[in-house]
C-alpha cells in the first residue's frame, strides 16, 4: 500500500481552488480564440476579444477570471493501492478549499441549507465525486461551477422511441431556452444513459474533456459536431448579443442504460469553463 498524508492533499486542493480560478484552461483559451478569428459579427467580434482579454488578464494578474468562483466540485478516482493516512480524504479536500477560497480571494457562494440559506463562508462543502480505481496513485479533478451556467442545465428522461431526433431537439431546445444566461459562448456537456443521477454526472464529467480531443467513437463524435454546427447557427451569440459563436464545444459522455428508458443530461457551461487536473 501506498502511504498518502491528508496534509498533502489538502495542499494540493489549496493549489487546485486557487490555480484553477485564476488560469483558463489553454483548450479553452485556443477555443475563444479560434471564435473571434471567425466571427463575422463586430460586436460578437468584439465581446470575444474581450473575454480573451479578460482571461489573459486574470492570468497576468492572478485573479480570478470571474467573480463567480463557484461550487466546488471535484471527481476523484481513488488508487485501490492507496491508504490514506491522518484523517478522513473528504475532510482534507474541504480543509483545502477552505484554505484555497480564502487565501485566493475567491468568492464564498456555498449556502450550507438550500432553503435555510446561510453562507457558510469557506464555500463548503464540496460536491466530491469519487471513483475506485486499480493502481497506487491519488487523481483529482477539481471543476468550480458557476450557476449562471448550471441553472439553466436540464435533464430529461427521454422515451426509447424518442431516438437520436429526441436527444438533439432535447439538447437544442435546452440551449435555446438558456439564451444568454450562461454567459455564452458556452461548453456544452450531454449525458446519454445510466439513471437519472449517473446520466446529471457523465453531463459534468463532459465538460471536464479537453475541447480539442474528439470522441473516440466516430458515431458521437458526428453527434458532436453536429449538434455544435445546430448550437451555432440559433444565432444566441457572445454574450447573446448575436453571432455565430454561441458554444465553443459540445461533448458527449454516455453509459449503458435500462431496456425502457433513454436519460438525457444537459449540463451548461460558460466561457469560464474552468478545470484543472492533478495526480499525487
Ligand atoms: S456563468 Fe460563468 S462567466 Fe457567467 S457569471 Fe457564472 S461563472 Fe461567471
Amino acid at each position: 500500500m501506498r502511504e498518502i498524508q491528508t496534509e498533502k492533499i489538502t495542499e494540493t486542493v489549496r493549489e487546485l481552488c486557487i490555480r484553477a480560478n485564476y488560469f483558463l484552461p489553454e483548450d479553452v483559451f485556443r477555443a475563444l480564440q479560434k471564435a473571434e478569428a471567425s466571427e463575422e459579427k463586430a460586436v460578437a467580434k468584439d465581446i470575444l476579444g474581450d473575454l480573451i482579454q479578460n482571461a489573459d488578464i486574470a492570468k497576468e494578474k492572478e485573479i480570478p477570471i470571474c467573480q463567480d468562483t463557484g461550487m466546488a466540485v471535484f471527481f476523484v478516482r481513488v488508487g485501490q493501492e492507496v491508504h490514506i493516512t491522518g484523517g478522513g480524504l473528504s475532510d482534507a479536500i474541504n480543509e483545502g478549499v477552505r484554505q484555497g477560497y480564502r487565501e485566493g480571494y475567491l468568492r464564498k457562494s456555498v449556502l450550507g441549507d438550500p432553503l435555510e440559506r446561510i453562507n457558510t463562508n469557506d464555500n463548503t462543502p464540496a460536491v466530491i465525486h469519487y471513483d475506485i480505481v486499480p493502481g497506487d496513485r491519488l487523481e483529482i479533478t477539481f471543476a468550480p461551477k458557476g450557476f449562471g451556467s448550471e441553472n439553466m442545465s436540464a435533464l430529461k428522461m427521454l422515451k426509447p422511441s424518442d431516438g437520436i431526433e429526441g436527444v438533439k431537439r432535447f439538447v437544442l431546445d435546452t440551449v435555446r431556452s438558456a439564451g444568454a444566461n450562461p454567459c455564452p459562448p458556452m461548453v456544452i456537456g450531454v449525458g446519454i444513459g445510466g439513471t437519472m443521477e449517473k446520466c446529471c454526472q457523465l453531463a459534468k464529467v463532459a465538460l471536464t474533456r479537453n475541447l480539442e480531443e474528439k470522441n473516440p467513437n466516430p458515431f458521437y463524435e458526428a453527434l458532436e459536431e453536429e449538434l455544435l454546427d445546430e448550437i451555432n447557427r440559433t444565432g444566441i451569440g457572445p454574450q447573446g448579443f448575436g453571432g455565430g459563436a454561441t458554444a465553443l464545444s459540445v461533448k458527449v459522455e454516455t453509459f449503458a442504460t435500462h431496456i425502457a428508458g433513454l436519460p438525457c443530461a444537459v449540463n451548461i457551461n460558460c466561457h469560464a469553463t474552468r478545470h484543472m487536473k492533478t495526480i499525487i
